[in-house]
């Protein structure tokens, strides 16, 4: 790989994976929103007017963009040229990897799925976790471009491999959300202080990262959208995404996720006013006296 890279949709996430790759290469960069381009802060970023602007200077290309749809529009620009490798760190479905690797295929180029959690302060501090879908070959040549953006990498095994374990991550964290929450609103339901409630389960058999790290409760910890009005975090819209890839993946692989679904419709309902708003909001929403 040269010094140059290449990199598509420079939203809440790309901005800051940009900025870490920015600070030992020259990233050729493009947004299809019109005023991206005042969130830019390094010299080394280059911003460039058309898609094929970017697969022109930089044979390796990041796209971190919004869903299937557009990933495959963008990737179709990239191939009309070859030998370009495309590492997408968008979350779509494994489907929807499997079609652009054979997109790749077709035209003579690589393609490895790369998604990733960590969120948008993840993104900023370059501390995100990569989930790789890619052969061995391709994942030792991609990993080192990663750690520049992420602190742990694994390999997922084939194309897909990625995506396949970002949706499974994100559909158990939806349901633990939803338990956490209703076990907070039982208790405060019942007189029990959601702080004193958490810290007990916290140390207790029901800790997970919903009641330690980003508990629902407003209150309970400073710092976590349930204490900023449920704003700035995970979007209730884009949890519903990945809900829909996880129930999809379900319906096609035969597995029953009986949990994963009824979730998705909690979410779904919450989606009706609270799309922008964290999915932690769901805590809010179970509070409520019926
Ligand atoms: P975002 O909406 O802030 O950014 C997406 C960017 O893509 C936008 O700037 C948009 O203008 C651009 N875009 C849309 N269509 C385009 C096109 N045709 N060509 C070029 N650019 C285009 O979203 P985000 O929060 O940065 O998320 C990006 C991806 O990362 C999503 O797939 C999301 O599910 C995933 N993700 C997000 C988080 C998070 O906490 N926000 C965490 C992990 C994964």
């Amino acid at each position: 790989f040269s010094n140059t890279i290449g990199f598509i949709g420079l939203g809440n996430m790309g901005i800051g994976m940009a900025h870490n790759l920015a600070k030992t290469r020259i990233v050729y960069a493009y947004d299809a929103s019109p005023q991206w381009q005042s969130k830019i802060e390094s010299a080394n970023i280059k911003p460039v007017s058309q898609i094929a602007d970017v697969a022109a200077n930089a044979d390796t290309i990041i796209t971190m963009l919004p869903n299937d749809k557009i990933v495959k529009s963008v990737a179709q620009e990239i191939f009309r040229k070859q030998n370009k490798t495309l590492i997408d760190s968008s979350t779509i479905s494994p489907y929807a990897s499997y079609d652009l690797a054979k997109m790749a295929q077709d035209t003579k180029n690589i393609y490895t799925d790369a998604p990733v959690s960590g969120g948008v302060g993840g993104a900023k501090l370059g501390t995100l976790t990569f989930m790789v879908g890619a052969d061995k070959e391709l994942y030792d040549k991609v990993s080192p471009i990663l750690k520049e953006m992420g602190k742990n990498i694994f390999h997922c095994g084939k194309i897909g491999g990625g995506q396949i374990a970002k949706m499974c991550n994100n559909m158990a964290l939806a349901i633990q959300m939803i338990s956490v929450a209703e076990a907070l609103a039982l208790g405060k339901n019942m007189g029990m202080d959601p702080s004193m409630l958490s810290s007990i389960m916290s140390v207790s058999s029901s800790r997970c990262w919903s009641v330690d790290t980003y508990n629902p409760a407003p209150g309970v910890m400073p710092n976590v959208p349930s204490s900023k009005d449920y704003d700035g975090g995970f979007m209730v819209e884009l949890m519903l995404k990945d809900l829909g890839i996880a129930i999809e993946a379900s319906k096609k692989s035969g597995t029953d996720t009986q949990l994963g679904q009824h979730a998705q419709q909690i979410y779904n309902k919450l989606n009706e006013h609270f799309a922008k708003k964290d999915f932690a909001i769901v805590y809010q929403e179970l509070t409520k006296s019926k």
